[in-house]
């Protein structure tokens, strides 16, 4: 069996991995245009706390032991499916038998004047960063204007107020985290961003960046205000890049349609990650959920159902988790659409909590909140083990309603530790991943009181 796999992020990489661990004797062969790497690694390098190689997820080393055929460093450029053949930027073809689309998606540009100057930069690939941190290395505290404030540019913003830098965050929309959070919540995350000293401006568009003295950066805004910058980091949103599938009989609507078994309309080509439109667990209608856990979920989904496995995937949960200048926020499910709710704005110490129900099932949740506040990030773990896990609520839900921060006596009550032990994605225990950064062991967490937590909770 010949597999060919075309992108270098953790859809590619867990399917990768995945395949081999199905399928020892078939040829698998990568094409990526950038190393492979983990794009949420990138703010961490950004902030100074791990290097560039520690955001890599494959080298040629893990490569070989793998035995796959490396294409890293070149483009796929054209897909013949008739031939079942991968042109690639050389020229050059690669035959396959099972093909896995994994090409991610790439930064939306707004149409906004003096847009292309080299201080104006997206921060999605390795050499957004490389070329952001040479430009640090000529300023003191730089002042950085970010366009944008979902949730990649609030993570960005989070790994910058680490470092030495004046920053101005600038959303179109009346509210930051516009997808994720609603008014009442983002209310106060801007309020604690204040504290902070980082500036927001809601409501606002950037019509015009000019160079003016000094090599500074005006963003003219549409009330014709203007914001002064060092640099200009563009959030604007991201696109599945489709643009290979593009002309193909491969069905694609927001990205590429796949089916519970990751496959696409088109025999033996599968796709996953952020260019793929898939199931998703509290949706009826297949969703781009642009996230590194639906990413990975796919990878192996994919990569069990290419080697021949017959492995159905629930569906994604659309989960958000971003530390806003060390307030967490916290997005679940679908929060937008249920029948029944309970809120808790508590906007003094800044916690919020939202349970959002329909019929009997517990399906999104909204948190703000603190690390250190009793609970928080235990019941952001709880919550999200509900969701994944649908029970049935019963009773529990009127006490949700009235205990939201009492999470744990239901989450016990309706076994969802249980549950959660016993589910696995491909139906058996998962492996250990083949890269590791300077082949270091990982720090276990299986400790003797974690084995017995582990057997208290396994069904018999
Ligand atoms: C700064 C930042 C922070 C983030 N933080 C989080 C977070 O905290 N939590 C979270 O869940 N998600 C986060 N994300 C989003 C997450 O990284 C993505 O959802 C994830 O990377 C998607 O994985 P993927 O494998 O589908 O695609 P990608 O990781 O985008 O990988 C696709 C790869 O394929 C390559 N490629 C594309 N087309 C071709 C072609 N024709 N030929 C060869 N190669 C090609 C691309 O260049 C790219 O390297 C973050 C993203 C960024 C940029």
């Amino acid at each position: 069996m010949r597999y060919v796999i075309i992108g270098g992020g953790p859809a590619a990489t867990n399917a990768m991995e995945t395949i081999r661990q199905f399928d020892s004797d078939g040829s698998i062969a990568l094409v990526s245009d950038e190393p492979a790497h983990s794009r949420m690694a990138l703010p961490y390098w950004l902030n100074g706390k791990i290097s560039r190689e520690q955001t890599l997820t494959a080298d040629d080393d893990s490569l070989a032991r793998l035995r796959v055929e490396s294409h890293v460093g070149r483009r796929a450029v054209q897909l013949d499916l008739d031939q079942r053949r991968v042109v690639l930027d050389g020229g050059d073809a690669l035959e396959f038998d099972k093909l896995f689309l994994a090409t991610g998606s790439s930064p939306v540009t707004p149409p906004i004047e003096g847009i292309d100057h080299p201080d104006v930069q997206t921060m999605w690939t390795l050499s957004d960063v490389e070329k952001c941190l040479e430009r640090f290395s000529d300023l003191a505290c730089p002042r950085i204007a970010f366009i944008g404030a979902g949730f990649v540019g609030m993570i960005l913003v989070g790994a910058l107020a680490h470092r030495q830098c004046k920053l101005t965050v600038i959303e179109q929309a009346d509210q930051i985290l516009p997808r994720m959070l609603d008014a009442a919540s983002a209310s106060q995350a801007e309020n604690w961003l204040a504290t902070r000293d980082v500036d927001v401006v809601t409501g606002a568009q950037v019509v015009r960046i000019s160079v003016c003295e000094g090599n500074d950066k005006h963003l003219e805004l549409a009330d014709g205000s203007k914001i002064t910058a060092d640099l200009v980091v563009l959030a604007t949103g991201v696109r599945p890049n489709l643009r290979l599938v593009e002309g193909t009989a491969i069905r694609t609507d927001q990205g590429i349609v796949v089916d519970d078994h990751l496959r696409t309309s088109v025999d033996s080509v599968y796709a996953g990650g952020d260019v793929a439109q898939g199931p998703s667990l509290y949706g009826d209608t297949p969703a781009v959920h642009a996230i590194q856990p639906t990413a990975v979920d796919h990878g192996r989904v994919a990569g069990a159902n290419m080697a021949g496995a017959d492995v159905a995937y629930p569906g994604s949960l659309l989960m958000n988790v971003v530390d806003v200048c060390g307030l967490q926020c916290v997005s679940y499910g679908n929060w937008q659409s249920g029948d029944d709710e309970v809120v808790i704005d508590n906007s003094r110490d800044f916690i919020y909590r939202r349970l959002v129900f329909r019929g009997d099932h517990l399906v999104g949740a909204l948190f703000v909140g603190r690390p250190h506040e009793v609970g928080m990030l235990n019941d952001i773990g709880m919550v999200k083990g509900i969701l994944q896990t649908r029970p049935a609520l019963g009773s529990w839900k009127e006490y949700l309603k009235q205990n939201p921060f009492d999470v744990r006596r239901p989450y016990i009550a309706l076994k969802v530790p249980e549950r959660l032990v016993s589910t696995t994605l491909l139906g058996r225990p998962s492996q250990p991943r083949q890269y590791r950064h300077g082949n270091a062991e990982p720090q276990s967490t299986n400790t003797p009181a974690h084995r017995w937590l582990l057997d208290a909770v396994r069904p018999s």
